[in-house]
């Protein structure tokens, strides 16, 4: 299992549709979609709560989010 916290995903705000699906897919409903302008996309609120599962990630049909170590944490980049 991941240890929480080690990494977290990183969404490519450009490429982000705003379909909505990886907000579906978090367990924990940690994702959700901000309003930009006319555009949608998707964002991480309390990063500190994600466990690193990557189910948005693995969700997101267009590839838009991967996972990176967190800040902070003692995975070696
Ligand atoms: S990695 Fe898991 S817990 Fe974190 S935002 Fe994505 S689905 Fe939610
Ligand atoms: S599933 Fe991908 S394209 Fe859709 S809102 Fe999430 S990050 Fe954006």
């Amino acid at each position: 299992m991941t240890q929480r916290g080690t990494v977290l995903p990183e969404i490519d705000l450009k490429r982000c549709t705003g379909c909505g699906w990886c907000v579906a897919a978090c367990p924990l409903d940690l994702l959700s979609l901000e309003r930009e302008g006319w555009k949608k996309h998707s964002a991480l609120h309390d990063a500190e709560r994600c466990t690193g599962c990557a189910y948005c990630a693995i969700r997101c049909p267009f590839g838009v989010i991967t996972m990176h170590p967190a800040a902070g944490s003692s995975v070696a980049p």
